[in-house]
Parts: structure tokens; sequence; C-alpha cells
């Protein structure tokens, strides 16, 4: 791998811990489970997800507010209005929240509410936004771009590193391929190259890779046997309603039940999962 210095492993028990709250971590032992919807579309809809999560074996909750849309008239995301109501949902559940940011103008506003930075795949080369995320004080979920090579997306996590960000998730959500069955091919391949190539954690994002949800939970599973860190995972209080990515969208009833599957795999491969924040509400974030 050339001039990959930094996300480089050392040595073979090489790992980075990221925090993405005072309990919660990713890349030790403990598994990253991530649920929420593509996009947050009103209050009524995150808190029918936080609710159902928070007592599940799921540790943080993502949801869009600035949408990457293929279409410039699809809806483009609440913005600020989606930071107050993940910020709600937050506080009164305790998990940690994950979304999007698309601009750099977006960084400081976007990290005075979440957790963590989800860098999208249509951004994964966008040096700059790359280079600016160095230096914001939150941790970064990187996507890896459509038509990524491993390499090209060793080296997307080294220049955030480089910049002085040394808390990278690495996410494989899929590469786009010539078979439209799919939306996406899941390359676990990857997943296993990278957790040999690079200290960072790798989690796996069985939601875009499908594009359908009854694929998705089998290839979830596939994810944390070969040795992923953790999944994020799309899921809607009425899946058939989501404002966006609809197909792949999982009800909370399956979102419960895949997360609840994954314990003898976590245990076959020297894992744990985490219980949720527990019982609800809690206020443990401020
Ligand atoms: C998303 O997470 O909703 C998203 C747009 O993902 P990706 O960048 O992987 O397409
Ligand atoms: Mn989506």
């Amino acid at each position: 791998m050339q001039n990959a210095k930094l996300v480089a492993k050392a040595s073979s028990d090489h790992k980075t811990i990221v925090q993405l709250s005072d309990q919660v971590t990713v890349g030790g032992q403990d598994l990253l489970i991530v649920g929420g919807p593509c996009t947050v579309e009103d209050s009524k809809q995150m808190e029918a997800v936080a609710s159902r999560l928070a007592v599940a074996p799921v540790q943080a909750l993502r949801g869009g507010v600035y949408k990457p849309r293929t279409s410039p008239y699809a809806f483009q995301g609440l913005g600020l209005e989606g930071l107050n109501i993940l910020a709600g949902v937050r506080q009164r559940y305790g998990l940690p929240v994950i979304t999007e940011v698309m601009a750099i103008a977006q960084i400081e506003e976007v990290a005075t509410y979440a957790d963590v930075l989800q860098i999208g795949s249509r951004n994964m080369q966008n040096f700059d936004l790359l280079k600016a995320l160095g230096q914001a004080n939150k941790p970064v979920v990187l996507k890896r771009g459509l038509a990524a090579t491993i390499e090209e997306f060793v080296m997307a996590a080294e220049y955030i590193l480089s910049h002085g960000n040394p808390n990278v998730i690495m996410c494989e959500r899929g590469i786009r391929s010539f078979d439209s069955y799919t939306r996406n091919v899941l390359d676990l391949g990857a997943v296993v190259a990278l957790k040999q190539i690079t200290h960072l954690p790798v989690i796996v994002d069985p939601s875009h890779a499908a594009g359908k949800r009854e694929l998705v939970a089998d290839l979830a599973r596939a994810a944390i046997a070969c040795g992923a860190d953790g999944l994020i995972v799309e899921c809607h209080p009425e899946p058939e309603k989501s404002v966006s990515d609809a197909r792949q969208a999982l009800s909370l009833d399956d979102m419960v039940n895949l997360a609840e599957s994954l314990q003898p795999i976590a245990a076959a491969v020297g894992r744990t999962i985490p219980s949720g924040a527990g019982s609800l509400p809690r206020l443990s974030l401020v």
C-alpha cells in the first residue's frame, strides 16, 4: 500500500479504539451496532426509532439531515431542524448520533449537535473536505466511494489522519458493478483486507450494499462473521414510507431482531455486543 503511514497497522495487535461517547466505542472487543433512518423526517419518526432501539443491543443512531440525492428535485434533508431533532433523541435516550456532512461549511454546525460525522461515498475523495475533517474534534465515519479501490479508500483515511484527526472509522458500503439485482456489491474481501492493512475500526453498511431489505440481515451477519467491528443499518417505523431509500429500510422489529441475532456470531468470533442505552428514557449525554 503506497504511502499509507498513519493508517498502516504496525503489528497484528495494533488497533485504534474510537470513542463515540463515554459509554460507546468501536474497534475494541465490543461491536458497534448503529441503526436509524436514511433521512431524519420529523421528531415523531426519530422518537419512534430511538425509543425502540434504546432498549435493543444497538449503541448509536444514524439519520441524515444533509442528503446527497441523485436528483436535485428530491428531498435534500431538514438541515438545522433535523440536527435539533437528532440532538433531542440523543439527549433523551443517551445514544450517540451519526450524521453526514457534505461540505466544509457544515462541519462546525454538525459537530456541535452530533457525536460522529459521516462522509458519504460521493465525497470519499473530496480532498478539501477530508483535510477539513482532520481539524474537526469529532470522530469520522468514512464511507467507501462508489467505485473506489481499497488503496484509494485507505489513502482517503490517511488524508484525515495526516491533517490531525486520528478518530476515523472506515465503512464498507458496497461498490458498483455490472449486476443491478443488488444496488451495489458488498465487498467483504475488502473488510478482511482493511483489517489486515489498517489499525482503524472497519464497519459495514449492508443497507446501501444490498438495496433490498430482504438481503440486509444475512449480509450483516456475514460482515460480523468476517471480522467487521460493527454495522450501520437503515431502519424506519414505516419502511415503505421512507422519504429516501425505502426499498432497503428494515422495520424497527426487523432491526431489533437482526441486532439480537448477532449475539452468537459475535461470540463465535470473540466479540461482544453491549446492551442498548438501557431503560427509557435516559439522560446520559449532555
Ligand atoms: C447514507 O448513509 O444514507 C448514504 C447516502 O450512504 P452512501 O454515502 O454510502 O451512499
Ligand atoms: Mn440511505
